[in-house]
């Protein structure tokens, strides 16, 4: 099993080549219909590569604002009132890693239930 190349959950059987071409184009997996609709919007606009780094940056950003709300909630928020926003992303990001990696070991080695 292989993550899906827009969410980095596992994949399940979507598949997307840029006009059925896999000689010429990457083919990259989805876990869903509604990832690899995005995946293949992207990969139209940009000559069949999903490029995820802008997405992602992007995605951390929007991320943010659930994390200042769960601060909140939990009172935290007053040691990361003065912290900048890369330190902040830092945090973001160190979930993330952690949640992509161990669901990608997972599925490598099939652990996942279908
Ligand atoms: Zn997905």
């Amino acid at each position: 099993m292989r993550p899906c190349a827009i969410c980095s959950r596992a994949a399940r059987g979507f598949y997307y080549t840029h006009q059925l071409r896999a000689d010429r184009y990457p083919t990259y997996a989805f876990c869903s219909t509604r990832c690899l609709n995005v995946g293949a919007a992207i990969a139209k606009r940009n000559r069949g590569m999903i490029d995820k780094t802008e997405m992602e940056m992007r995605a951390i950003k929007d991320a943010r604002r659930f994390l200042a709300e769960v601060l909140t909630e939990l009172g935290l928020m007053a040691p990361f009132h003065d912290r900048s926003a890369e330190e902040i992303d830092r945090v973001i990001e160190a979930c993330v890693d952690g949640f992509q990696a161990s669901m990608q070991r997972q599925s490598l080695n099939d652990d996942i239930p279908f």
